[in-house]
């Protein structure tokens, strides 16, 4: 009996235990009363100061000046920050990190035989949790990921398992012959297709398609070309993938870093390129006829002085090497920019710089102020433009009927960019998970 009663008290207190944490999670579902100092309207591409924001569930329900406080809600005062939507990164590798001093194909390897992907999956989720934490409320994470082990962090982040942003994923990129494993043996070249979906021939290229679509792919990441391997995909594979993939609905994001690689890959349709290096005007004035979004994965001063450092390069450029360096890439966003395509943030940060992911990967921002851009077009780009990107009506914008992801920096960040790294607010999804004072 008296056994019974104690099994009957820890069921109580198992059952009060968890209608606590449901507790918790009502409490997301209030309304919420934010005062924001300084706003950014991502349509309008413009700061204004003063607006209220009524925030119901998990949707913004109004934005407007001096409005009532709702009976109960809760109210945040960010009067003393800047209110942005959430950040988007449309270019992660979040079950990805590389030790600077090795390579991508040691690195992976070690990553597919050693790591595995159970752990490279709880291992991203902590990294996930840090791009919350820097204001990133969606990623759009192409590949690097096992087989499929991008689906399963989605899926634990989307039941609140774990904290982290909004995933958008690609599953396995389809690549040709050698997936990015330049020196593997031909003998081990199945470990190039635990990473990779090597796609042969038109044909499979699309059987390609529905299995990433079968397997929770919410998108296709392909290589056009497969850098630092020599190897390309067909035109017609781009082809079929493009058409199989708009035909489910699915955007197609192409990889691809030689000018040839580029073009190729917006003859085939692509909704976005990544990279772009070497890009010309021809192809760019191609991409903006055509729709095509460029993503400049590049790394700032500071970025790519702590990766010299770390990697052990030696003597490590001064800021001045670095700024010669990068201003190939950086005239290339002018030229983007001046043809009149679409630019979208994407970080690409899959490197271990001693620091949190999300940071690292949120720097990327400082490289387009270097690049020359505009601070509203910088906000534009990793808002609003990325939320089109990846066809979410309800994202990248504080309006009504949008997602609540709502973040807030440190005073005024139309005057003083380097605000966006004192991130004091994040709301993802109506869920406060930060709030500093
Ligand atoms: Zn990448």
């Amino acid at each position: 009996m008296r056994k019974t009663t104690a099994v009957l008290v820890l069921i109580f207190l198992f059952l009060f235990s968890h209608s606590s944490t449901a507790i918790q999670t009502a409490t997301s579902f209030q309304t919420v009363f934010i005062r924001a100092g300084q706003f950014f309207d991502s349509e309008k591409g413009l700061f204004f100061s003063n607006r209220d924001i009524i925030v119901k569930g998990n949707v913004i329900e109004v934005v407007g000046e001096n409005l009532p406080i709702p009976e109960g809600a809760q109210v945040i005062d960010l009067k003393q920050s800047t209110v942005i939507p959430g950040l988007i990164d449309a270019h992660t590798h979040l079950l990805y990190l590389e030790n600077p001093s090795g390579t991508l194909s040691s690195e992976n390897i070690k990553a597919l035989t050693i790591e595995g992907t159970p752990l490279r999956a709880l291992r991203g989720s902590s990294r996930a949790r840090t791009f919350l934490m820097a204001g990133i409320t969606t990623v759009r994470d192409l590949g690097n990921s096992g087989r499929f082990g991008d689906v399963a962090l989605r899926t634990a982040i989307d039941e609140g398992t774990v904290d982290g942003p909004r995933m958008y994923v690609s599953g396995p990129g389809l690549s040709s012959e050698g997936g990015q494993f330049p020196g593997l043996q031909f003998n081990y070249r199945a470990i190039a297709e635990e990473e990779y979906r090597v796609v042969r021939g038109a044909t499979d290229a699309s059987i390609a398609v529905r299995e990433n679509a079968t397997y929770g792919a919410n998108l296709i990441k392909i290589y056009s070309n497969n850098t630092p391997n020599r190897t390309l995909l067909s035109l017609e594979e781009m082809k079929a993938i493009v058409q199989e993939a708009h035909l489910l609905g699915m955007k197609v994001a192409a990889h691809a870093t030689s000018d040839l690689a580029v073009l190729r890959a917006v003859e085939a349709g692509v909704d976005s390129i990544e990279h772009g290096y070497e890009i010309s005007d021809t192809t760019l004035k191609l991409m903006k006829e055509k729709g095509t979004v460029l993503v400049p994965t590049d790394g700032d001063v500071k970025i790519l002085k702590r990766y010299f450092e770390k990697a052990k390069i030696i003597p490590v450029p001064t800021e001045q090497d670095i700024l010669k360096f990068s201003s190939p890439s950086h005239s290339r966003i002018q030229r983007a920019i001046k043809a009149g395509v679409t630019i979208v943030a994407g970080s690409d940060m899959y490197i271990d710089l001693d620091m949190p992911q999300g940071e690292a990967a949120k720097r990327v921002l400082f490289a387009y102020r270097e690049a020359g851009m505009e601070i509203p077009h910088i906000l534009q780009s990793a808002t609003i433009n990325a939320a089109r990107l990846i066809g979410e009506q309800k994202l990248g914008m504080i309006k009504p009927g949008s997602f609540a992801d709502i973040v807030a920096v440190e005073g005024n960040l139309a005057e003083d960019f380097n605000k966006i790294e004192k991130v004091k607010f994040v709301m993802k999804n109506g869920t406060i998970y930060l709030r500093n004072q």
